[in-house]
């Protein structure tokens, strides 16, 4: 699951750091949700992390602590889809089924010659039922691990590598076009939306005033400096102060420009406006914000962008930060 949307390299120190903790399935099931997403901290893409302790709750509930073998019942567990499933089954189980990612996609749409876009569900289909023609049923996992390694360090996606390819010889975009990296067509991206924000960094002597993210989507559970959105018309300073009181409740005096974080997101580029103020009137807070030392962020589940804004702060220390994605 920490390789659905992480490269090997950088999810190996996850992977090593999550299975020391939780050396076996029982453990991660019994989990804390904070423990767990402070050890993923870095890696992004956090709804994975809670995923991963729901299927391992779900298989010791509905599999009494068996990991499922079979593609139908992998897939009905949370976090893993068609891919994941028959990831697991043919390489961990043996079983003689296909997963299709995107780098068996273009292997497969080059070898074949197929000019159809790749975007829509029936070319993949088709490009699926050509490589599943091919996978050998006594080595299935083999076959699928060697067309994403193929991929990966071959058949790159802009620059193939066909004179080192070991298929050079059966490819058709290499035997019929100029360019083999051509294929598989491409449909042109649309630019990710760009938003602007305001946060506030509201703080009483050392400690600093945090709050959880609830509700359900990408950062679910993690910690951040109270903020959110600029109005049309409204200026970054109105921003912070509307958001602190409509998200805390709380009020500050004059607030002081930190910085600027940019941030991108795997569907959205955020740049946020970092304010420093002391708060005006009352300190009570509606929860789930707390006011928190820099002893205890340290221990708090936290966002990049959040790490960032701490290090302009020049509260928490860089050694903190995690290796991974910047996401
Ligand atoms: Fe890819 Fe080139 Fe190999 Fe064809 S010959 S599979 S285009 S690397």
């Amino acid at each position: 699951m920490l390789l659905q949307q992480t490269r090997v390299a950088q999810a190996l120190p996850y992977y090593t750091r999550i299975l020391e903790r939780y050396p076996n399935l029982r453990a991660l099931a019994d989990s804390r949700p904070s423990e767990l997403l402070k050890l993923w901290q870095g890696a992004g893409y956090y709804a994975r992390a809670s995923r991963l302790r729901a299927a391992a709750r779900a298989i010791r509930k509905e599999h009494g602590g068996r990991f499922p073998r079979a593609v139908e019942q992998l897939e009905r567990l949370p976090g893993i889809g068609p891919y994941t499933a028959r990831a697991i089954a043919s390489l961990a189980f043996r079983a003689p089924v296909l997963a299709l990612e995107a780098n068996g996609v273009r292997v497969a749409a080059r070898l074949t010659g197929d000019r159809g876009d790749p975007a829509q569900a029936k070319v993949r289909a088709r490009l699926g039922a050509w490589l599943a023609k091919e996978l050998p049923v006594d080595a299935p996992g083999e076959f699928n691990e060697a067309v994403m390694e193929l991929g990966e360090t071959v058949c790159l996606p802009r620059s193939p590598r066909c004179p080192e390819c070991p298929v050079s010889l059966v490819c058709s975009a290499f035997r019929t076009l100029a360019d083999p990296g051509s294929l598989p067509r491409r449909t042109p991206r649309r630019p990710k939306p760009h938003e602007v924000a305001a946060i506030a960094a509201v703080h009483r002597g050392p400690r600093w005033l945090m709050q959880q993210r609830t509700e359900p989507g990408l950062l679910r559970g993690l910690w951040e400096f109270p903020g959110g959105k600029q109005a049309p018309g409204e200026s970054l300073p109105d921003a912070a102060r509307r958001e602190l009181e409509e998200e805390t409740g709380l009020r500050v005096g004059s607030l002081e420009h930190v910085g600027v974080i940019r941030h991108s997101y795997s569907h959205f580029s955020v740049e946020l406006h970092l304010f420093r103020a002391e708060p005006r009137g009352k300190y009570r807070v509606t929860s789930p914000a707390r006011w928190v030392t820099a002893e205890e962020i340290r221990r708090l589940p936290l966002p990049r962008a959040t790490e960032k804004a701490l290090l302009l702060l020049g509260v928490g220390s860089p050694e903190e930060a995690q290796p991974g994605q910047t996401r």
